[in-house]
């Protein structure tokens, strides 16, 4: 019998008022393991309304009060790893080892480090001498509405409500649809943790005409922290133009690896792996465009596909499984779509682009790397969001830089050389937000964090979470 995840509307676990639900499938089983209400107008309206009123007091904590409950929802995510990491590799199909070591620890780490963060944080002055003092006053918001996506569900959802909860707004959650779970969990935690009713609202559903769009159109919801697909960045800003929301926007990639000869080749190689194929190639980072340097291409391409080959698709429960499942139906034949005419205009597969034998159930997908492509390729410039890149050799620095930067994205890059000189120079020149030299992935939280062009508005991150959830008010006193 399957579970069933409902809403969580000023403190308590609801139902749709109409009573609809839908399945939540395992897409490693194909097993429904959930049925989740589907809320409506109705629902966002009541969460909203729940926020607003809890917003009067929870904005007038003290910020050490709203720490100390932070703290403690990380201290229950943490004794509860084992538990949502399971949760999430069912919602998901991704490895357990990886939710275990990642997206839990990562969830957890997020409340420690906004709580932290919020106690230290100060604001300006400025004294017109024997005139006047002026100091600015930081403070929340209001409601916000907090849209996540279904890759790194609790990961991010928290990368969001963590920064919200501790400046001092309330929120309305709406997790993506096909990985309701672990959202469901955090609000039980929440609960657990003392966190006032209605702080914090959870409402599930769909995006286009349903939950999201209402919560978006919502005229008592101040602000929209979205991650998701550049296409569904645009249809949010429309819907929230009549009510003039604040906006923050982490949206979609198709991020350069950029490979000099000089590279440090064995490194390069374990991280490419890494950068390509970790989550099923399923995160807004993944280096899907990797671009070698003429004279290493070969030797690059010969020990990638040789690593890449060795990789263990299939059950994300086992240790040793290194690519999981994919979302869902639809996304793995939408994916499979782009290898089929990716190889139609005369791309070559080197190695995966099929289903892996022996796997009866599942969305499952064998690590692929494509070469003989275009830079006008579909597969060039559109994001594909699996476990597939494309490679391709270049001959000087001006070209890859043009090649790189020759995309409506801006999301990420990485650049791969011993020669620091060049790493700067290349690193400067790059439309990404975010610019790895000799690694991937690593994040200091306190650094702001986004995209250039389409793929995203604003940085989170330290101060810059703070200052997408907080407004500051000047004060001008006459001396
Ligand atoms: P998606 O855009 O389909 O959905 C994201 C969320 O938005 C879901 O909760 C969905 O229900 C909701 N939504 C969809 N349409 C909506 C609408 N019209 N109004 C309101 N809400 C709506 O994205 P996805 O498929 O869940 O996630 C994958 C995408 O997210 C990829 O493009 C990926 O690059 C991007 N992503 C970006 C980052 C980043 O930090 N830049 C991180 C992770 C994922």
């Amino acid at each position: 019998m399957p579970q069933e995840l409902l809403h969580f509307i000023d403190g308590k676990f609801v139902p749709s008022e109409d009573g609809r639900m839908f399945d939540n499938i395992n897409p490693a089983t194909e097993e429904v393991i959930a049925r989740v209400a589907e809320g409506g107008r109705r629902e966002i309206d009541q969460a909203v309304q729940a926020a607003r009123r809890a917003f009067r007091t929870w904005s007038r904590t003290p910020a050490q009060e709203r720490a100390k409950i932070l703290n403690r929802i990380a201290e229950i995510i943490e004794s509860r790893v084992e538990e949502l990491a399971l949760l999430e590799t069912q919602d998901t199909g991704k490895p357990l080892w990886l939710t275990k070591s990642l997206d839990i620890p990562r969830a957890a780490y997020n409340f420690r480090f906004f709580a932290d963060f919020v106690k230290g944080l100060g604001t300006e002055c400025f004294e017109m001498e024997g005139v006047a003092l002026n100091y600015a006053l930081r403070r929340p918001v209001g409601v916000a509405g907090l849209i996540s996506p279904w890759n790194l569900p609790l990961f991010l959802l928290t990368w969001k409500v963590a920064p919200c909860l501790a400046a001092g707004n309330t929120c309305v959650i709406k997790p993506a649809e096909l990985t309701p779970t672990t959202a469901t969990k955090l609000a039980e935690i929440c609960q657990e943790a003392g966190l006032p009713d209605g702080v914090l609202n959870l409402v599930h559903g769909f995006g286009p005409d349903a939950a999201g769009q209402f919560l978006v159109e919502h005229p008592d919801v101040n602000l929209i922290s979205l991650t998701g697909e550049t296409t569904t960045g645009k249809a949010v800003m429309a819907a929230a133009a009549p009510t003039l929301k604040r906006l923050s926007f982490e949206l979609g990639g198709k991020n350069p690896n950029i490979i000099f000869a000089d590279a440090d080749l064995d490194d390069c190689i374990e991280t490419t792996i890494r950068s390509s194929f970790i989550n099923q190639g399923e995160v807004c980072l993944c280096g899907s465009r990797i671009y070698v340097e003429r004279p290493l291409y070969e030797t690059f391409v010969e020990r990638f596909v040789e690593r890449t080959r060795q990789l263990k698709v299939g059950d994300p429960l086992q240790p040793d499984t290194y690519v999981g499942a994919l979302i869902s139906q639809e996304h793995l034949e939408r994916v499979e779509g782009f290898i089929r005419r990716a190889v139609e205009q005369g791309a070559r597969i080197l190695t995966g682009g099929r289903r892996p034998e022996g796997l009866e159930r599942g969305y499952f997908l064998e690590p692929t790397i494509i070469v003989d492509v275009d830079h006008g390729c579909e597969i060039v410039r559109q994001e594909v969001f699996g476990p597939v890149v494309t490679i391709q050799p270049f001959d000087t620095e001006e070209e890859v830089i043009y090649h790189a930067n020759d995309t409506h994205y801006g999301l990420a890059a990485t650049i791969w050389t011993s020669n620091l000189k060049r790493a700067h120079r290349v690193a400067g020149e790059l439309e990404a937000g975010v610019v790895w030299i000799n690694t991937w992935f690593l994040r200091d939280l306190r650094t702001p964090f986004g995209g250039m062009k389409q793929s995203g508005i604003g940085r989170e991150g330290g101060v810059h979470s703070f200052e997408f959830f907080t407004e500051l008010k000047n004060v001008c006193v006459k001396l």
